[in-house]
C-alpha cells in the first residue's frame, strides 16, 4: 500500500471521475472568469468569522443546488486537512455542497492517492487555491512528536500503520525545523510547511500552475479551542 504504481493511480482517477472530468472540459471550454486566489482566501475567511461567531450559519442544503451540482462541480478551494473529527472544513469556513474539495487523512500529510486527488481539482476543476491545514491538539502529531523522544527509536504503541503517518510528519519536522519554542506546535507548523512545500514543488502538473498563477498553495492551522483559521505566511 505505501508504493502506490502512478499509472494506476491515474487510471483509476480517471475512471472514477470520468464523467465529471468531461463536465469541467466542457465548463472549462466555455470560457469560465478564472478565480482569484487571493479572493477565494478573503471568502474563506469571512465563513471562518461567521463560523467563530456563530453568523449566518448555513447547514441547510437548498434541493435546486443539490440538482445543480449534480451537473457538475466547480468547488472554489482545495483543504487537505486531518480526519479529527473535529475538523470539518465546510463547518468551520461555513459553506456549502459544492463548495471545497476536500482531502483528508490523519496528520495532513501527502502521498500520491492524495496527490492525484488535489492535481485533479487544481487541473480538471481549476479550483485556484490549496489549503493545507493542520490543527491543535492533533493526534497524529502527538504521536510523532512522543515517538520522537522515546529512546528505543520507535515506541511499541504506535502500530505499523500509524507509523506510517508519524514518519512523514516527523521527516517533515526534520526537514523544516520550524524553530517554535513548543515541539508540539514546532512539529505542527513544520508539518503543514513540509507539505505546502512539497505541492508547490509537485512537478509537472502543480508547479507548473504555480508559476503561471494559476494556483496558490497557502497553509493554515485550526484552532479547536476558538474556532479560529490562522494562517501562515499569508
Ligand atoms: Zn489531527
Amino acid at each position: 500500500m505505501k508504493i502506490l504504481n502512478r499509472s494506476f493511480l491515474l487510471i483509476a482517477t480517471t475512471l472514477l471521475f470520468a464523467n465529471t472530468i468531461v463536465v469541467a472540459q466542457e465548463h472549462h471550454d466555455a470560457g469560465p472568469k478564472p478565480l482569484d486566489p487571493d479572493e477565494v482566501i478573503s471568502w474563506l475567511k469571512k465563513g471562518n468569522t461567521e463560523f467563530e461567531k456563530n453568523e449566518n450559519i448555513k447547514h441547510a442544503i437548498d434541493p435546486k443546488l443539490r440538482m445543480e451540482l449534480a451537473k457538475g462541480q466547480h468547488p472554489q478551494a482545495i483543504i487537505l486537512t486531518c480526519s479529527d473529527s473535529r475538523v470539518s472544513p465546510e463547518l468551520v469556513f461555513n459553506k456549502g455542497l459544492g463548495d471545497l474539495f476536500v482531502i483528508r487523512v490523519a496528520g495532513n500529510v501527502t502521498d500520491d492517492a492524495v496527490l492525484g486527488s488535489i492535481e485533479y481539482s487544481a487541473e480538471h476543476l481549476h479550483t485556484p487555491l490549496i489549503v493545507v491545514m493542520g490543527h491543535t491538539n492533533c493526534g497524529a502529531i502527538a504521536a510523532a512528536v512522543s515517538d520522537q523522544k522515546d529512546d528505543d527509536a520507535h515506541s511499541a504503541s504506535i502500530n505499523n500503520m500509524v507509523r506510517t503517518l508519524t514518519d512523514k510528519i516527523q521527516e517533515a519536522v526534520l526537514f523544516i525545523n520550524a524553530k517554535e519554542p513548543d515541539p508540539i506546535r514546532n512539529a505542527l507548523v513544520s508539518n503543514v510547511e513540509f507539505n505546502t512545500t512539497l505541492l508547490r514543488n509537485s512537478h509537472p502538473t502543480l508547479s507548473n500552475m504555480v508559476k503561471k498563477h494559476e494556483l496558490k498553495i497557502v497553509g493554515a492551522v485550526y484552532h479547536l479551542e476558538d474556532g479560529k483559521v490562522e494562517w501562515l505566511n499569508y
